[in-house]
């Protein structure tokens, strides 16, 4: 055609050459040029290579001409065609992923597909048997399809769950609605029932859900309530837990528009979806959707783009919405529905603070702490001791000349931890360095080395000895480190095989714990106190969800919390269970601050072995605007000056950052959008290892 002839002409390429701009997962800038001898289209996979490797890549565009000299532009080794292209509005959702968090386009796409469809490997050898894809097919089709399960039957909504899902089943295109209940006030039947009318009409739903929230349990509840309503096989999860064969079988069922409910962590955003009608992000406010690592995305806010773009509704549902998505429900923005009620028979909890200022503490624990155990293990009823801090001891200490247990390549405490085999061992929680206790003080030979504060072990050992029959359990990243023996925990609660259950954060979600009757919470002050402007809100949110643990069904449950600034006002609104209360109160103060959401953020992250070589770069980052002032946006964005982080080494690797805010969105991203890809141009940058992180979470 006419595009050929143009190349043809203007390269001295064949009349069958077609240029393609190849997206590649490569730490570099831009597309890469390459041309085939026939058409590929837009969102096709194909194997090419790059320097000496062979990768799989996706072709972004298929240009007239290609940047580089037609002479140096290799061909393509392979199309891989065992799939349709990726589909027009998935590109767009990737390229604009890529444009917004400012990383290259490859970075974000091949992540994005399940490992086995970006491995050239997968198509090669004898035993490739045609590539991963027909692998799975084939494996498919020997499979019975199983008999659908005994039947679930649907509560009677209540007038607030009616009223909720009316006016979900209305929206016919993209609105952000807001499902604000406590825990309990079931939020998980109205996304069912909003769930099960799109799918009737033979559109698909995506239900993302926090990592850990995505229990066999809930598994269950889906599948059980869902597949009566449209069949064996609609139902599809996606997690990265999954092996590569699963997680691509999940993929492809999606893809082909099988799978109609996808419920999944954040990766599950990226999944294609040809028949998309409804998008639940459920826990919304949860730190989990927000990748840590690589393309810095934000899962949900991701989501309210999708939606947009797809048209369709979306829901975000929280007991304690992100004060972002709560300001925007506020203004009229998002479309707030209530669940003003716990939706079983079952009472809140009654929150109480101790006030521990006045208190002699046992092990950390106030007498009325310990008399409230002691009281449910005689009613038979469970106790959750909720303290955010794993290990035996943050410090071993010697009393004797001060010594610390510091890491060598850390700016922080080695952690005491009680092994289960080899003893005491000393574990940096930053590096993953660890080491024996050394039988005696390293610089004075002091043999009485004495831990410091306590952990969820020491907490443990305390509790064991002063309630010698009661059944205990520890649940944190420690005691749940091989796979399954979370569930198994969670099992035995829920089996009241445990009197007394000790927890981290990862107690806090997910699980309905029907004869919990107590909840105390230790050192809630230590995460008040942060440095993070954050901190307050995600500590409202923490111990709502703690606090709603209890009491799920029955009455009569109690949650102390121990504190010695009990007039704080995220304590006095977590007694009146007011999160409306709490959320105006922190938004004037961000307000007035000018911080999120009434400000925008990026971080520029700098490390290296020499702090001031970090440091060099960012000053050099931060001047740029003043070298450059043509960069757009610049006049609306204010760039601070490099400070080192509050834990400065990681090991021996010194770090600082730097802040970029503007109040206006557009201008910080225009400005993004001209100063980040002359960072790599920078001297200092070749020195230091650099990220750049939109909308960061953690400053
Ligand atoms: P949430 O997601 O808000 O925490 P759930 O949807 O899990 O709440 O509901 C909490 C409990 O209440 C569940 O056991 C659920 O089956 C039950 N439930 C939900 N809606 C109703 C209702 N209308 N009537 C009775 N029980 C309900
Ligand atoms: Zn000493
Ligand atoms: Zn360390």
């Amino acid at each position: 055609g006419q595009r050929d002839d143009i190349a043809a002409v203007s390269t001295g390429a064949s009349a069958d050459t077609h240029w393609l701009s190849v997206a590649l997962d490569v730490p570099l800038p831009g597309l890469f040029d390459y041309r085939a001898d026939r058409p590929v289209a837009i969102g096709t996979r194909v194997i090419v290579r790059f320097g000496p490797r062979r990768m799989v890549g996706v072709v972004a565009d298929t240009p007239l001409a290609p940047t580089y000299p037609p002479a140096q532009v290799r061909a393509i080794d392979a199309v891989l065609d065992d799939m349709p292209p990726l589909a027009a509005d998935w590109m767009k959702l990737a390229r604009f992923a890529a444009d917004y968090y400012q990383r290259p386009l490859g970075e974000v796409i091949l992540p994005a597909l399940p490992g086995a469809l970006r491995k050239p490997a997968a198509y090669e050898g004898a035993r490739s048997a045609g590539g991963p894809i027909a692998r799975i097919d084939a494996r498919a089709a020997k499979r019975k399809t199983g008999d659908a399960a005994p039947v679930a039957a649907a509560p009677t909504l209540n007038p607030a769950q009616q009223h909720a899902v009316d006016t979900l089943a209305a929206a016919t295109g993209f609105e952000t609605f807001v499902l604000f209940g406590v825990t309990g006030s079931g939020k998980t039947e109205v996304y069912l029932r909003a769930a099960e009318a799109v799918l009737r009409s033979d559109r698909q739903v995506l239900l993302l859900v926090p990592e850990i929230n995505l229990t066999p349990q809930l598994e269950g509840v889906l599948t059980r309530r869902l597949e009566q309503a449209v069949g064996a096989g609609a139902v599809a999860v996606l997690h990265s837990g999954l092996a590569d064969g699963e997680r691509l079988e999940a993929w492809l069922r999606a893809v082909r528009g099988q799978a109609r409910l996808i419920v999944g962590t954040r990766l599950a955003l990226f999944v294609p979806l040809p028949a998309l009608g409804l998008i639940v992000v459920d826990e919304e406010h949860d730190p989990s959707y927000k990748q840590q690592d690589g393309l810095r995305y934000s899962a949900r806010d991701l989501a309210i783009w999708r939606a947009r773009d797809r048209n369709v509704p979306i829901v975000l549902g929280s007991a304690t919405p992100s004060l972002e998505t709560w300001h925007h429900a506020e203004s009229g923005r998002y479309v707030k529905l209530s669940l003003p009620q716990r939706a079983s028979e079952a009472e809140p909890p009654t929150v109480s603070l101790i006030d521990t200022r006045r208190l002699k503490l046992e092990q950390g624990l106030s007498p009325q702490l310990v008399a409230a155990i002691e009281d449910r293990l005689a009613r038979g009823e469970q106790s959750l001791i909720f303290l955010n801090r794993r290990g035996y001891a943050p410090v071993l200490n010697c009393e004797a000349c001060g010594w610390m247990s510091t890491c060598k390549r850390c700016s922080a405490f080695m952690v005491l931890h009680r092994g289960m085999r080899s003893g005491h061992m000393l574990r940096c929680h930053h590096c993953g360095a660890h080491e024996r206790v050394p039988p005696a003080c390293p610089d004075c030979g002091n043999q009485d080395l004495q831990p410091m504060g306590r952990g969820t072990q020491r907490l443990e050992e305390f509790l064991a000895a002063r309630f010698p029959n009661a059944r205990l359990a520890r649940i944190d990243a420690d005691s749940t480190r091989r796979k399954g023996s979370a569930e198994a925990l969670f099992a035995q609660v829920h089996a009241n095989e445990v009197d007394i259950l000790v927890g981290t954060q990862m107690v806090a979600k997910g699980h309905d714990f029907h004869n919990l009757g107590f909840v105390g919470v230790l050192n809630a002050d230590a995460m008040l106190f942060s440095h993070d402007f954050r901190a307050p809100e995600r500590l409202f949110s923490q111990l709502m969800q703690v606090a709603g643990r209890a009491g799920r069904r029955g009455s009569g449950a109690d949650v102390y919390i121990q504190t010695g600034y009990p007039e704080q006002p995220v304590y006095q609104a977590l007694v009146r269970h007011d999160y409306a209360g709490f959320a105006a109160y922190a938004l004037d103060e961000r307000r007035s601050a000018g911080l999120p959401p009434f400000a925008f953020q990026a971080l520029l992250t700098a490390e290296s072995r020499e702090l001031a070589t970090a440091v060099t770069f960012l000053t050099e980052a931060r001047d740029l605007p003043t070298a450059r002032p043509d960069l757009p946006g610049a006049e609306q964005v204010m760039v601070y000056d490099p400070v080192p982080l509050r834990v400065v080494k990681v090991a021996d690797l010194e770090r600082a950052q730097l802040l970029v805010e503007s109040d206006s969105r557009p201008a910080l991203q225009a400005f993004l959008r001209a100063w980040a890809p002359c960072l790599a141009d920078l001297p200092g940058s070749a020195r230091v290892r650099w990220q750049l992180e939109v909308d960061p979470l953690e400053i």
